[in-house]
């Protein structure tokens, strides 16, 4: 009970600490668009090696500590995470969407196709929330892994305690939301992640976005109102 009312305070100090703050009330154009370098921006985070697979991988601070903490309540209750994805720049996101979009040419042979299909779980560059510190992968990029097992418990953990750490998961399974395919293992630190998200909204134009192979569909599968906005409400704090 007394971890609990803990981690509460801690929530509430964070939030009070991301509401007072100006700073992510005005992001340059830049930031939103991932066209950013982590390990010298002083806004991030290393994340340390006992919660993540990957070397150099960075979050906001407060981001990372935040989830620092989410991490060690988990495994006082015996379950276990490990980051396999944090924050990826324009140029990481480009790498990843370009690789799908050679891969699928076969098989896709109308760009327009091709691009919603890697839009299932892949974001175009320039539109990711794994650019902004704030969005992270836990443990496997898998629906079925989240469905039973280990993975199940780890998910049902989640969604029981990651509020409490100021974490949701955007891309769940309300039907109403459109975008993504829910991501179980995607989560976000919405006190700084709603504030990025009507940023962009707000700055983020189409003329803003690429030049990477098929940016060109962009405008026409509105992927920005769609993908961008495609997300879940965060709890109400
Ligand atoms: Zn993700």
């Amino acid at each position: 009970m007394h971890r609990y009312i803990a981690a509460i305070l801690s929530l509430l100090i964070t939030l009070v600490s991301a509401g007072q703050s100006s700073q992510w009330e005005e992001v340059e154009k830049d930031f939103l668009l991932g066209k950013i370098n982590y390990a010298e921006d002083i806004r991030f985070k290393k994340l340390p090696a006992t919660i993540c697979t990957k070397e150099n991988a960075y979050l906001l601070t407060t981001v990372c500590d935040s989830l620092e903490k989410m991490i060690k309540a988990a495994n006082e209750s015996g379950i276990n995470f490990k980051v396999i994805s944090a924050s990826r720049n324009f140029a990481q996101q480009k790498g990843i969407w370009e690789k799908k979009w050679l891969a699928r040419k076969t098989k896709y042979p109308n760009g327009l196709d091709r691009a919603k299909n890697i839009l299932l779980y892949s974001s175009m560059p320039g539109t990711s929330r794994h650019h902004w510190g704030t969005d992270f992968d836990l443990n496997a990029l898998d629906p079925k892994y989240f469905s039973q097992g280990n993975g199940k418990k780890e998910y049902d953990w989640l969604c029981m305690n990651a509020a409490r750490f100021g974490f949701y998961q955007p891309y769940d399974a309300n039907p109403n939301r459109t975008g993504y395919q829910e991501e179980k293992w995607h989560w976000s630190f919405f006190p700084i992640g709603q504030q990025l998200t009507q940023n962009y909204l707000e700055q983020i134009q189409y003329e803003d976005l690429g030049p990477f192979s098929g940016s060109t569909y962009a405008q026409e599968i509105n992927v920005i109102q769609h993908y961008v906005n495609g997300i879940q409400n965060p709890p109400n704090p």
